[in-house]
């Protein structure tokens, strides 16, 4: 080879140094590549309900079935129009103050908005809250764009609701935007009002956008509410993001929105840029855009599934009573969503690295959940676990997970 020039390499780029995305990180690789050998896995790692037998209404998919042949091209960047009235009603029924209809903007799924939101407001160095634990996405998304993200704790001791001492504490000349995710991943938390209106207060102060994840709010259990935060906010500039993979078990048809509201003249500039990168993307899967307003519409089915008898509910119940029953192990009991976050007694337990720990039940259990660490938790003390997957299987992994904790690490 001795004629030739040594082979140009390529490295991934500096911009994804410190980017942090383990949702679907080393441990998952490792999953698959045992079920690839022929080893069966039990996943309780991933928020996707498809896979779990959780179906979507069937007239969502008749009126997919019809829309389709006039799908066929691309949208107005924004979005359909069907699609964006029936968001902007479903707004309005929220509380939403002063939205109209060009402040809604469909996504492929929410990660896509979140992603150009980021990107669209961002200079090197300007900061971010975001809670700890978070949904690593907006972490992902902050760094990506060249900001810093600065992460809140949210407090375990008070239902994993922000601290909002810490939350001040945080504040600098840089910090531009605060981001809640309510109802919360990775912790099933709700927030009350009395929190929402505490958290505008502290934007109010200190002039700060507020960005609310809010993809869950349709899977609220025990009678409880969702508030929206920018229904309390008319005077800030906010965001609110949510879209229909939960809702309606859709994650693959990726279809999401975000909606702009409140004082927009705060945002012109900012606005621009959002419509700038909506062009440059071109629009949202348009068959997806298409079934908004049917699913949006009436009934929502997903109702049946958390009240009691109905699939989620039963299944939270039986996993919040299943994981704390094991020595060593505690858990809030989550109100939404279909996350439950787990501590580990640190005392009992002598684990350093949760990657390892993951690793090793993996290996060991045959069971695959996400590390703490994977959400920007600070320690290795935490770990989530998806309960979509019907109790009998529930019961296995618990079994599986008594077992593990009986011997590791102790
Ligand atoms: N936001 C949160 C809090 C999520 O948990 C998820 C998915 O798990 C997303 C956003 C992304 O959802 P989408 O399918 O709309 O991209």
């Amino acid at each position: 080879d001795k004629g030739h020039p040594m082979a140009r390499t390529f490295s991934k780029s500096t911009k994804l140094d410190n980017v942090l995305y383990d949702v679907r990180g080393p441990v998952v690789q490792e999953a698959a590549r045992m079920e690839a050998a022929g080893t069966h896995v039990l996943k309780l790692n991933i928020g996707n309900p498809a896979p779990f037998g959780f179906r979507t209404p069937d007239e969502v998919i008749y009126d997919m079935a019809q829309q389709l042949t006039e799908s066929e091209g691309y949208s107005a960047s924004k979005g359909l129009f069907s699609a964006r009235k029936a968001i902007m009603q479903y707004a309005q029924i929220k509380g939403l103050p002063n939205v109209g209809i060009e402040d809604i903007y469909t996504g492929n799924g929410v990660s896509e908005l979140i992603n150009l939101s980021m990107s669209a407001l961002l200079d090197n160095g300007d900061e971010v809250l975001l809670p700890s634990p978070d949904y690593p996405l907006w972490t992902a998304c902050v760094t990506l764009a060249g900001g810093k993200p600065v992460h809140y704790v949210c407090d375990e001791q008070s239902d994993w609701y922000p601290d909002l001492e810490d939350m001040r504490s945080k504040i600098t000349d840089r910090t531009k935007a605060i981001v809640i995710i309510n109802p919360n991943n990775p912790t099933g938390a709700l927030y009350p009002k009395e929190v929402l209106e505490e958290i505008v207060q502290i934007a109010r102060e200190h002039q700060l956008i507020i960005f609310s994840d809010e993809i869950y709010d349709r899977l609220v259990m025990d009678g409880l509410e969702h508030t929206s935060i920018a229904s309390l906010a008319p005077d800030l500039f906010c965001v609110t993001y949510s879209g229909l993979s939960k809702s309606h078990m859709i994650a693959g048809f990726r279809i999401g929105w975000m909606i702009l509201s409140g004082n927009k003249a705060l945002a012109r500039d900012y606005i621009e840029g959002l419509d700038m990168l909506t062009n440059m993307r071109i629009c949202s899967n348009v068959p997806a855009q298409a079934i908004v307003q049917t699913a949006l519409g009436g009934h929502q089915s997903v109702k049946d599934y958390i009240v009691p008898g109905g699939r989620i509910y039963e299944q939270r119940e039986y996993i919040y009573e299943a994981l704390n029953s094991i020595p060593g192990i505690t858990a809030v009991k989550p109100k939404a969503a279909f996350y439950i976050f787990p501590k580990i007694d640190t005392k009992r337990f002598h684990i350093t690295d949760d990657e390892q720990f993951a690793v090793d039940l993996l290996h060991n259990e045959k069971l695959l959940i996400v590390q703490g660490t994977g959400f920007n938790w600070h320690a290795p003390d935490h770990f989530r676990v998806v309960y979509l997957p019907r109790v009998e299987v529930l019961k296995d992994a618990v079994g599986k997970m008594q077992h593990f904790f009986g011997y590791y690490r102790q």
